[in-house]
């Protein structure tokens, strides 16, 4: 008797089989041109699985009903609406990236559209099997990689892993959009505890990036943050810098303190002593949460030499800081 999750497993893993499928048939060629336009390679679908969900509207309910899978199950698991005269597929003309948990089962997809009509992707709606949350793409294929090279790459997108994993870069995974969350940190913590952040050189990827790495930090994980150029994500990046590029901007990463220094420089300037104030006030928090007193030197020192003030003035400022947040 197979539990309810090694049920989940296996319809999952049935349409996974059946979108790669439809991928090399002749309803997959416009699939199969997007993912060429995109650079992306045979190997890499081979070894990220990726499929084809078809136009039409019950191909896949078709599929599964005849495998002898139930209406109810495939609308448990989120693969199709169940409506008045019928049952309709969830991922219609689209891209399919299966997404797995850390073991390699498929717990869900995302589906890229191949045009402009959003949303850009649609996920497997979060519920009992899918919690975006607490999983991170590839994992079990970049788990080697990361074990291999000391650290694991984090980055915002699926596409973003697939595109440097193909050029070289095996200890990537995507937390699934922006929002990292501490069950994504304590998972990555089971494989390494030195991350390097590489979220999309956007506004908001930066933000999301220092939200990422306060995660990361206050759970005893060492993270430093790359920056990607402006308008940029990691695919671009790598397409237009290579791995030799990659490799150095990764090498490049700074420590959180350094980051938030940057941005609140940018904000507010250094021009009088309200300002340097200011960007004290922005990054005392996270110069207080440095454990190591190495690394609380390194980052004192910084800030004075940034701010242009002496690095006694800024280790007061954190001890009273620690004191009044105590
Ligand atoms: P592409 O290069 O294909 O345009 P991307 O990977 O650069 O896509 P972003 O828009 O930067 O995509 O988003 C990063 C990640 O956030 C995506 O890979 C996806 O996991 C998630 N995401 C983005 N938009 C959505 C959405 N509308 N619904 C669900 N997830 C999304
Ligand atoms: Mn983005
Ligand atoms: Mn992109
Ligand atoms: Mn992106």
């Amino acid at each position: 008797q197979k539990s309810k999750k090694e049920r989940a497993w296996e319809i999952y893993g049935l349409s996974r089989d059946y979108y790669r499928l439809l991928l090399s048939k002749e309803v997959g060629q416009r699939a199969m041109q997007y993912l060429a336009k995109r650079n992306l390679t045979k190997t890499s679908q081979e070894t990220f699985q990726l499929g084809y969900a078809p136009a039409g509207w019950d191909a896949l309910t078709k599929y599964l009903l005849s495998k002898g899978v139930s209406r109810d199950e495939l609308v448990k698991l989120g693969l199709a609406q169940s409506k008045e005269n019928g049952c309709y597929d969830r991922f219609r003309d689209r891209v399919i990236f299966p997404i797995w948990d850390s073991q390699g089962r498929v717990v869900g997809f995302g589906g890229r559209t191949m045009g402009d009509d959003p949303p850009k992707y649609l996920n497997s709606p979060e519920g009992e099997y899918f919690n975006k949350g607490k999983l991170l793409y590839a994992l079990h294929i970049s788990r080697r990689g990361i074990r291999e090279q000391g650290f694991a790459v984090l980055l915002e997108g699926y596409i973003d892993v697939v595109s440097v994993y193909q050029r070289g870069v095996t200890n990537a995974v995507a937390s699934l959009g922006t929002a990292f969350t501490r069950e994504q940190g304590r998972l990555l913590m089971s494989y390494t505890h030195n991350v390097v952040i590489a979220y999309d050189g956007d506004a908001a990827g930066v933000k999301a990036a220092i939200r990422a790495a306060e995660i990361l930090q206050e759970l005893g994980c060492k993270a430093t943050i790359a920056t990607i150029p402006d308008g940029m994500d990691p695919d671009d990046f790598i397409q237009a810098q290579g791995l030799e590029g990659w490799s150095n901007m990764i090498a490049k990463a700074l420590p959180l303190v350094q980051i938030k220094l940057l941005q609140a420089v940018k904000q507010y300037g250094i021009g009088n002593s309200a300002s340097k104030q200011r960007i004290l006030q922005e990054v005392l928090p996270n110069l207080a949460a440095v454990a190591s007193s190495i690394e609380l030197e390194e980052a004192v020192q910084h800030t004075a030499t940034v701010l242009q003030v002496n690095w006694e003035t800024v280790l007061d400022e954190i001890k009273s800081y620690r004191i009044n947040n105590r």
